[in-house]
């Protein structure tokens, strides 16, 4: 049994910490104690890509596809059709938003 506050890193990089005896993602953890409660479907993104750095700078919650879409591509936006084909565009303010409830980078997939 793991104590309150006690770290682990998991195969992927990933930080557990015990919290009030529950184990949790200390990357998440560490976010919704700055800003609010995980909105459902979002997932806290490492920005500099290293998932044992934690510092608050570095993280930033983006939904499901806006996450995926940041692995993809680093600089540009790939949107799918309905047809599963791939239209690549340059990243413009248009396309990202900044959201201001979650405080986070939100793709907006249009069209
Ligand atoms: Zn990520």
């Amino acid at each position: 049994m793991k104590k309150n506050g006690e770290k682990w890193t998991d195969k992927d990089g990933y930080i557990h910490t015990r919290i009030n005896s529950y184990a949790v993602l200390e990357h998440r953890h560490i976010w919704e104690q700055n800003y609010e409660k995980i909105p459902e479907d979002f997932m806290i993104h490492h920005k500099n890509g290293n998932r044992g750095d934690n510092h608050i700078e570095n993280l930033e919650a983006l939904s499901r596809k806006g996450h995926g879409h940041r692995h993809l591509l680093p600089n540009r936006i790939r949107i799918k059709y309905k047809t599963e084909k791939f239209k690549v565009l340059p990243t413009t303010e248009k396309n990202i938003q900044f959201c201001k409830r979650t405080k986070g980078i939100v793709i907006n997939n249009g069209p």
